[in-house]
């Protein structure tokens, strides 16, 4: 199959010829009809703890119809079945496996880190981690499961009730799914933050209530367009200072999320959170039931993600695609068609 290839730090990736993947008796084999290009997978190719192997293939945010089906599974799937997964194959039979929580098991393979991804042809998945996709759902919008499900994830942790205010800081992918839950559940007013002005229109046309551009007035911003005080704050940047600046900002008693990736250094200080008795409470991923839930609101046409579609790619275009992801753009999120 064709597929591309992560070949080393510093290099696009480069699509070239490679076995494809055979499925262990509990595995599928998925034919990848698109797969989105992620924050995850740019941070992959870059230097630090998240560094891909060489000759990996990334991609974790795919979906395709099942082109075989494992031998210990053959009455559960059919071949031409509609599918996406959570990009991990767990062992199937621990506890954070059987409570759809395959991330926290012990044995975990990561599609797209460890194990091959969705930039190719073909892709392997679990069994236990692949969920169907409604007739209703478009291939492309199932392509947005997986980031609409980091968004849902996070907005569980913020226990978020009706009625709450909300500032999210960052307007990518993540705090546009962030933002779409928040609304979901009833906030009175979300309001994203964010430099790139066409995020910012994106961020209005997905239906926040208002946008805020970064910097040391950033709380009384958000007072002055919400008439009040934010009750959540969500993280998704992950740059060093959003922490501290989150803390700055958050009212007594309110809540901060960090979803953003941040693998550097940073420093808070403690006693300005310990004043406020501030909560925060760090999310990362998705269960099993995040994903069931983003499926049942999109086969319900209940969430409307679409338009944080703006480009779809070919395999071949993919690589100076990824590439040009790498400096500020007014993309939102690259599709590649295979
Ligand atoms: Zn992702
Ligand atoms: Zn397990």
């Amino acid at each position: 199959m064709k597929a591309a290839v992560f070949k080393n730090l510093g290099q696009p990736l480069q699509i070239e010829k490679v076995p494809d993947p055979t499925p262990e008796a509990t595995e599928l084999v998925v034919q990848v009809a698109y797969c989105g290009i992620c924050g995850t997978d740019l941070h992959s190719t870059r230097e630090g703890a998240f560094a891909a192997e060489c000759d990996s293939i990334l991609g974790h945010e795919f979906c395709g119809h099942i082109a075989e089906v494992g031998a210990g599974i053959k009455n559960q799937w059919q071949v031409g079945d509609r599918v996406t997964a959570l990009p991990f194959i767990g062992c199937g039979r621990c506890v954070s496996c059987v409570t759809g929580r395959p991330f926290e098991c012990a044995q975990v393979k990561l599609t797209g880190m460890n194990i091959p991804g969705g930039f190719a042809e073909f892709v392997k998945t679990g069994s236990s981690e692949t969920l169907r996709v409604p007739d209703g759902v478009s291939m492309q919008s199932a392509a947005l499961i997986e980031p609409l499900a980091v968004g849902l994830h996070a907005v569980r942790i913020a226990q978020l009730k009706a009625g709450e205010r909300v500032l999210i800081i960052g307007g990518g992918p993540v705090g546009l799914a962030v933002s779409l839950w928040c609304q979901f559940f009833g906030a009175q007013d979300v309001l994203v933050s964010e430099f790139a002005e066409q995020r910012l229109a994106l961020a209005r046309q997905l239906g926040a209530t208002g946008t805020l551009t970064p910097g040391a007035t950033l709380g009384e911003e958000f007072g002055d367009v919400s008439g009040g005080e934010p009750d959540v704050i969500f993280e998704c940047v992950g740059a060093p200072g959003l922490l501290q600046a989150s803390i700055d900002i958050a009212p007594r008693r309110s809540r901060i999320v960090p979803v953003g990736v941040c693998e550097e250094p940073d420093t808070i200080v403690p006693v300005a959170a310990l004043v406020k008795e501030l909560q925060m409470h760090f999310a990362i991923a998705y269960t099993r039931d995040d994903f069931e839930t983003v499926i049942a609101m999109l086969g319900q046409q209940r969430i409307d993600a679409s338009a944080m579609i703006t480009d779809v790619v070919t395999l071949e275009d993919m690589p100076s695609a990824f590439e040009a992801l790498r400096s500020p753009s007014s993309q939102c999120k690259v599709l590649t068609e295979l």
